[in-house]
């Protein structure tokens, strides 16, 4: 065959494609508009807008001849078939929640793709059921800790998590209640591993190195080990006027020495380290700050880089409130030892992109974190990344073509074939 003849015939398997890329495309626009905060997107776990969300979700899944359920943990379903067949199901998912003041692609463009696959008529006939979910928490916005939504089904659900609360004082398991969950059945949510044959994800790429290669898609290698922090520092508030500096105890201070550090030791161990949240009190501009609490996020390739700054950081915390006089406690939020995603996986996704896409794809680490590393506790994964101009995401202006979202869900359906 000439090479004009293979074009043209990835160009005819593209077309379904493209179709279904600018449905899927006008769907995460319609979901744009289910928000707790109207001219922005602010959607998140267990609250009106995720069961909207759902309520459309499950909706669209029908029409496309999917069975749908919600399941124990809030996470909506849509299956070849139905929720008790005993046939072995390969997943597909992604997330349907946000950050605050989101885009409208992050997490849900994966799932839209994943109904047009399921959906697909490319998805009769296989020797297991393809089941798409949409998981009510990734981003983990509302209760700081992340993937409950993917954890449930992954089964990795920790009890500890009941008493976590939003900034409104609503506990995980009040919350739970309040959307019509039973808190005591959360573990009918997950899966056995023997009947899982793997997991796929399709999702934009969080950074720019597809849209500088001018490729629409790429391969996840692996997604990054995590960890995240709360760092409370204790001073005294006293009045700014009043007292001098060798008196003072200021808890801004050593916080600020805290996050120069955080970079500082970032970039020496090649880690990807941010401080996103501080809040200081009494906040006021003539009291010294009596108290300072900060988030530090960590992400790494692999988990000795990340856990060495972790204790390099902690001494120098350490160090900086005992030179200052303050108190500093440390408490772990989340953490998630390095994914990597599976041989037979990458093979499938890269043969599904090839049939789409003329440019070889290239591998990329993924340092956002994504239900793929839950779901890795019961199945293996693979994920596709689709280009993101500029590669901004977490912002409004995070972006997926419609062109680029259908090649994204006619690769994942020739992956989910070529596994069949
Ligand atoms: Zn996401």
């Amino acid at each position: 065959m000439t090479t004009s003849q293979q074009q043209g015939e990835r160009r005819n398997r593209r077309e379904p494609g493209e179709r279904r890329g600018r449905r899927a495309w006008d769907r995460c626009a319609r979901l744009a508009g289910l928000t707790a905060v109207p001219g922005q997107i602010d959607r998140f776990y267990l609250t009106p807008e995720h069961r909207a969300a759902n309520d459309l979700t499950a909706r669209w899944m029908k029409e496309s001849g999917l069975h749908t359920w919600l399941d124990e943990a809030g996470n909506v379903h849509g299956s070849t078939g139905q929720r008790d067949s005993r046939r072995p199901r390969l997943l597909i998912g992604s997330h349907l929640d946000t950050v605050p003041d989101a885009g409208r692609f992050d997490g849900i463009a994966g799932v839209m793709a994943g109904i047009e696959v399921a959906g697909g008529e490319w998805a009769a006939n296989f020797p297991f059921d393809v089941e798409v979910i949409g998981f009510g928490d990734e981003e983990g916005t509302r209760f700081g800790t992340a993937l409950l939504g993917s954890r449930a089904v992954a089964g990795t659900w920790d009890d500890r998590w009941w008493g976590l609360e939003d900034e409104n004082g609503i506990s995980l398991d009040r919350a739970f209640a309040e959307f019509g969950l039973d808190p005591e059945r959360v573990g009918d949510a997950s899966y056995a591993a023997k009947n899982v044959v793997g997991y796929l994800e399709v999702h934009i790429e969080q950074g720019p190195s597809l849209d500088r290669a001018r490729i629409p898609l790429g391969v996840v290698s692996s997604i990054a080990s995590a960890r995240r922090f709360e760092i409370e520092i204790i001073g005294e508030p006293r009045h700014s006027g009043g007292t001098p500096f060798d008196e003072r105890h200021d808890a801004l201070l050593g916080a600020a020495e805290a996050v120069l550090a955080v970079e500082r030791f970032s970039i020496e161990h090649s880690v990807i380290g941010t401080v996103g949240r501080m809040e200081v009190e009494p906040g006021a501009v003539n009291v010294i700050p009596g108290r300072a609490v900060f988030s530090v996020d960590l992400r790494a390739h692999h988990d000795h880089q990340r856990d060495d700054i972790i204790e390099q950081f902690r001494e120098l915390v350490t160090e900086v409130a005992d030179r200052r006089g303050l108190r500093a406690t440390m408490k772990q939020l989340h953490e998630a030892p390095a994914v990597y995603c599976a041989d037979r996986l990458k093979e499938a996704v890269r043969a599904g992109i090839a049939d789409v896409q003329d440019e070889t794809p290239p591998e990329l680490f993924s340092p956002a974190g994504h239900d793929a590393m839950a779901i890795d506790a019961i199945t293996e994964v693979g994920m596709i990344f689709m280009r993101n101009p500029d590669g901004i995401s977490h912002h409004p202006a995070e972006y997926v073509s419609p062109d680029d979202l259908g090649a994204g869900i006619a690769a994942l359906a020739h992956a989910v074939q070529s596994l069949a």
